[in-house]
């Protein structure tokens, strides 16, 4: 099957780093990943400043890819302030968010579900005016750090408000890193059996190793987008024990042992997350900056 893979690390990764990481930094990250084949990025995110100083840089960030155009470009617009910075940037989509928890909504937007869905009216038309795309995204879509598990029906009743202001495509996100692939595998057929029209993509957290188990689930079911992170930074300021989205360079050796095309050259990703460990500054989770991918043991071990 052919993949998709969105590169979150810009945005899901640095949100939540300590070290601070600058706009040529940033920058650099975006092309070293895309010179290793990912096309997609969820760039930056248009939150308030003060809740996010690491990404108060939005704009910057944005303007300063090289060769944007070969690029798609996605970032996080919560509200109508962020969506009138975003407009002035030239993204190619709008992630627009809400929670299916209620407690993680009061704690990530601090409002509940349904006025957090109101909020994205606005925004969704001014994205429609400027020609960009729309695309929502669901927030503890499996399990919240305060509720526990969440009913694929809350999920639904979300992701069905937001087809209903025209989104096409919503990005289900396992944001504390519960999900397991039985559920994973339920909550896409009640998606589909509600919005058969929609185009699911798939958002994990390794935080207790079920990353790609997941995404095995995902593949069966004919999902083909998926999100990660460069060396499997990442988490959630406001979800306490989000640790690390699932590593692009581990998600990519999966897909390609799998026999899946991602388009994108491992070795060169590899390259890039050993970069990013230099630049952070620590040691990060991915599996493949450690070991060797399969074919290159079988290579060399003759
Ligand atoms: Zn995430």
């Amino acid at each position: 099957m052919q993949i998709t893979l969105t590169e979150v690390g810009p945005r899901d990764g640095l949100q939540n780093e300590r070290r601070s990481v600058s706009i040529e930094q940033k920058i650099e990250l975006i092309t070293r990943v895309a010179a290793a084949g990912i096309r997609r990025f969820e760039a930056t995110s248009f939150v308030s400043p003060r809740a996010v100083p690491a990404l108060s840089d939005a704009e910057d960030v944005l303007r300063g890819i090289p060769q944007r155009e070969k690029l798609i470009l996605e970032a996080l617009v919560p509200n109508m302030r962020g969506a009138e910075r975003a407009a002035q940037v030239g993204l190619d989509e709008w992630v627009c968010f809400a929670s299916a928890s209620e407690s993680h909504s009061q704690a990530n937007s601090n409002t509940n579900t349904d006025e957090a869905l109101n909020r994205l009216i606005p925004v969704i038309r001014l994205a429609e005016e400027q020609g960009v795309t729309a695309v929502g995204a669901i927030a503890t879509s499996f399990g919240c750090p305060f509720e526990g598990e969440v009913p694929a029906a809350r999920v639904v009743e979300v992701a069905r408000r937001m087809a209903d202001m025209g989104i096409k495509t919503v990005k289900l996100g396992d944001t504390i890193g519960t999900a397991a692939p039985s559920q994973v595998t339920r909550l896409i057929d009640a998606v589909r059996t509600t919005l058969p029209d929609i185009t699911i993509v798939l958002h994990f957290h390794n935080t207790r190793g079920m990353s790609l188990t997941n995404v095995q689930a995902g593949i069966a079911a004919g999902i083909d987008r998926y999100e990660s992170a460069l060396g499997g930074v990442g988490g959630c300021p406001f979800a306490p024990g989000a640790t690390g989205n699932v590593a692009s360079e581990d998600l990519v050796h999966f897909l390609h042992l799998e026999g899946h095309q991602t388009g994108v050259d491992l070795t060169r990703l590899i390259e890039a997350g050993h970069w990013f460990e230099t630049l952070l500054d620590r040691q990060l989770p991915a599996h493949l900056l450690r070991a060797k991918p399969v074919g290159e043991i079988y290579n060399t071990a003759k």
